[in-house]
């Protein structure tokens, strides 16, 4: 009997004996994963300010590619005759696409929800367009990406009553739909999304409801768009609860560091945000102890590196005045602030997977914690969060 070919292996090496973290890899068609990852987010194909052979040099695995603006330019015929995003882009490692649903309702105010897909006018003609998970996934099987989204209904967090409700069953009857349309089920793996807004109750629901699908991974959607932080880290808590160990979790739209290091410790695996990159382009650098706004005056003299423990291009050759002159009048600036933002997405990532393997995350969380909030005046959301998984902060 010929064996089926899995697009998706995911090997568990440590599990924290405190927490809900785990190390991991996942076996993709295009490249390995190690886990727990971030996956920067290229909008058009590309990351904004940075080319596919610099991504590789800062450790990058995967990418995101958002599949509304890649359906519409180049489109997928283009994508079609190319053989696929990897080869269109010569990005050789592994991608991940969304549905393009999220794309849709954020930046088309006109978007309009029905029971068989995103009805929305095309910001290029004018004309009516409507996005039916069918059509998701046919773009994305175009697009090639290793791991593939379903299309999800979309509700803004902060909304709550039977608009909720309808959207969770909706989502799930939507993945059925995506999957019945998947045509590559030999390379790309699809993930379904618990939806269920800020309500344990249709949380629970939504990823009881997924996990009875034979799946590669799960994703957590719905979260972080305003909601408060104490529901957000419930909501993400209960979801790994219910999903099943031996598969990858995603929680979508995170990226924040000390979010990073408060969901890994409640079992998430896969993270992708855009505000790493989309900061740089402000003028923003990330470092341990906060975000340097590089136009401010006061770095004009300042010949320190972004930060001294970085291992980046960028701080290893300019200083902080450098930048700060060049800083929102270069596009250059922009390059060298999504280098250094990129690497300290990634060494953040690796120090975490280190010290699970190490089986110190906790001590980790600890030392994290104190560098970030020196002053030990914790927000309480990460305290209760890290307590609800054995976790004191000093
Ligand atoms: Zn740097």
């Amino acid at each position: 009997m010929e064996s089926q070919k899995t697009p998706l292996i995911f090997e568990i090496f440590t599990e924290c004996k405190t927490t809900k973290a785990r190390t991991g890899r996942m076996i993709l068609a295009h490249h390995h994963v190690d886990t727990p990852v971030f996956m920067p987010v290229g909008t058009q194909g590309t990351l904004k300010g940075l080319l596919p052979q610099q991504l590789e040099q800062l450790d990058c695995q995967i990418i995101l590619g958002n599949t509304y603006h890649l359906g519409n330019r180049p489109g997928t015929d283009i994508l079609r005759k190319a053989g696929g995003l990897h080869k269109f882009m010569n990005w050789k490692r592994a991608l991940l696409t969304d549905s393009g649903g999220f794309q849709m309702v954020s930046l088309l105010q006109l978007a309009e929800i029905t029971e068989e897909g995103v009805k929305f006018k095309s910001p290029y003609n004018e004309s009516e367009c409507m996005l039916t998970p069918e059509h998701s996934i046919q773009i994305q099987n175009t697009i090639g990406a290793d791991i593939i989204m379903q299309l999800d209904d979309v509700v803004k967090s902060t909304i709550t009553g039977p608009r909720v409700e309808e959207a969770m069953h909706r989502t799930t009857r939507w993945f059925d739909r995506c999957l019945s349309a998947h045509e590559r089920p030999n390379e790309q793996s699809i993930f379904p999304i618990v939806q269920g807004g800020l309500d344990p109750k249709l949380r629970s629901e939504s990823a009881c409801q997924l996990i009875q699908r034979d799946v590669n991974g799960y994703a957590v959607g719905g979260l972080s768009g305003g909601e408060s932080k104490d529901d957000f880290w419930r909501m993400v808590h209960l979801s790994t609860d219910i999903l099943p160990k031996n598969k990858p979790r995603y929680l979508m739209g995170v990226g924040f560091a000390v979010d990073l290091v408060v969901c890994c410790a409640l079992g998430i695996d896969m993270y992708d945000c855009v505000f790493p990159t989309r900061t740089a382009r402000f003028g923003c650098a990330l470092t341990r102890t906060g975000q340097l706004n590089l136009r401010k005056a006061q770095y004009s003299r300042d010949l320190k590196p972004i930060d001294e423990l970085c291992e980046c291009s960028t701080c290893k050759t300019y200083t902080r005045a450098y930048l700060h002159q060049i800083v929102t009048i270069e596009t250059v600036s922009c390059h060298l602030l999504t280098v250094h933002n990129i690497a300290f997405q990634m060494r953040l990532m690796r120090d975490i997977r280190e010290s699970i393997k190490e089986q110190k995350f906790p001590k980790f969380i600890q030392d994290y914690m104190l560098t970030v909030y020196p002053n030990k005046d914790y927000p309480t959301w990460i305290v209760k969060a890290l307590e609800a998984v054995n976790v004191t902060l000093l």
